[in-house]
């Protein structure tokens, strides 16, 4: 089943979610225990998102610091098969330009390719924590269009070595991002959707967006694209609050405004239960609103933690 298909051709507002692999060293029991509760909303799909390796620093004997590489979550290509092959529903894996050369990414692909994957949610992936800019590994990708266009030179049997035996045509169909607040890179909205439209130009098609917390966002950057000429579905993404830190946390790594009347109400709050209850029925609230409006597919952002999703899926489905 190609995701792109089923949001142009669905009459009704479908539910899918997002995971993240978890840490190293956790069983891949915990992905089982996040997606259970959840089976029964029926979702369209599950996205589960893709890690770069970290740098560290460790001190040596000799005072000075040494960089060490380390890959904190397991990969995103076997834990995409165990869902798809357990329970039967369509994975979305993420594939990320950071961390990745062309032929690491190739190499995904064909795995992916064999184990029935057909759907990709392509991202370029964020700068490394300890640096402030995006700096591309070396024989990868700079921006998600050209892995995009990688993706979709082998849809047409072009491999990175001409030379390969049975270069068989893959099918993978692509979802990118796209960011109602702007991309913080982006020097302003029009080189923002100049973007967008090349990365469909590329290959994509259909767009998931980064999270917000005020439908209104949505609605404008919905108008702004169709206004450029931008017809393909466009997926709204929520992700409901559950802890005090987040009204900190999300604007940073986000980039997003948190609206007053919710900062007010999370911080009236005595304890993260009383968050979590705040958060879910704001989110509630946005998904009613976006339903109403014919969206596609409502898009959640787990984070880890699929409780507060259930609540909002059972109060909207
Ligand atoms: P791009 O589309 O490449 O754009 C990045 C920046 O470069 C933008 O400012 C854009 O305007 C600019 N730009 C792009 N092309 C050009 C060009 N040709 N010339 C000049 N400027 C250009 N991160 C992860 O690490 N793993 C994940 O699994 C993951 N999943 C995500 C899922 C969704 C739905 C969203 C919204 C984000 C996700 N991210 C993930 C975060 C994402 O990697 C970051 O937001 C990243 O900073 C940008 O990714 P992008 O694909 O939008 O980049």
């Amino acid at each position: 089943m190609i995701v792109a298909d089923l949001l142009k051709n669905t009459k009704r507002t479908l539910f899918s979610f997002e995971l993240l692999p978890p840490l190293k060293g956790k069983s891949i029991q915990e992905i089982y225990d996040a997606i259970e509760p959840l089976l029964e909303f029926n979702p369209a799909y599950i996205n589960v998102t893709y890690h770069r390796e970290e740098v560290v620093y460790k001190k040596r004997n000799d005072g000075l610091l040494e960089e060490r590489l380390i890959r904190k979550r397991p990969g995103t290509v076997g834990i995409s098969a165990a869902i798809k092959h357990k329970y039967n529903i369509e994975v979305v894996p993420h594939l990320i330009c950071s961390g990745f050369t062309k032929e690491e990414t190739e190499d995904a692909l064909i795995d992916l390719n064999f184990l029935g994957i057909h759907n990709l949610l392509v991202v370029r992936g964020d700068p490394d924590k300890n640096l402030k800019t995006f700096i591309p590994t070396k024989g990868g990708h700079t921006y998600a269009s050209e892995l995009i266009d990688q993706i979709s030179k082998l849809n047409n049997g072009i491999y990175l070595d001409e030379d390969i035996a049975n270069p068989t045509p893959t099918q993978f169909s692509i979802g990118v991002a796209g960011y109602p607040e702007k991309h913080p890179e982006s020097p302003n909205f029009e080189t923002d959707i100049r973007v967008l439209k090349h990365k469909l130009d590329c290959g994509a098609s259909y767009i998931v967006t980064q999270l917000f917390f005020d439908n209104k966002r949505y609605f404008d950057y919905l108008e702004l694209c169709r206004k450029h000429g931008i017809d393909v579905p466009i997926v709204p993404g929520i992700k409901p609050i559950s802890v005090k830190g987040h009204l900190s946390i999300l604007p940073k790594n986000f980039y997003v405004e948190i609206p007053i009347e919710l900062s007010k109400e999370v911080e009236k709050c005595n304890s993260n239960k009383e968050v979590e209850q705040v958060g879910i029925e704001w989110a509630i609230a946005q998904a009613k609103e976006l339903i109403k409006a014919k969206v596609p597919s409502i898009h959640f952002y787990t984070m880890g933690r699929s409780s507060n999703i259930a609540k909002i899926a059972q109060a909207i489905y």
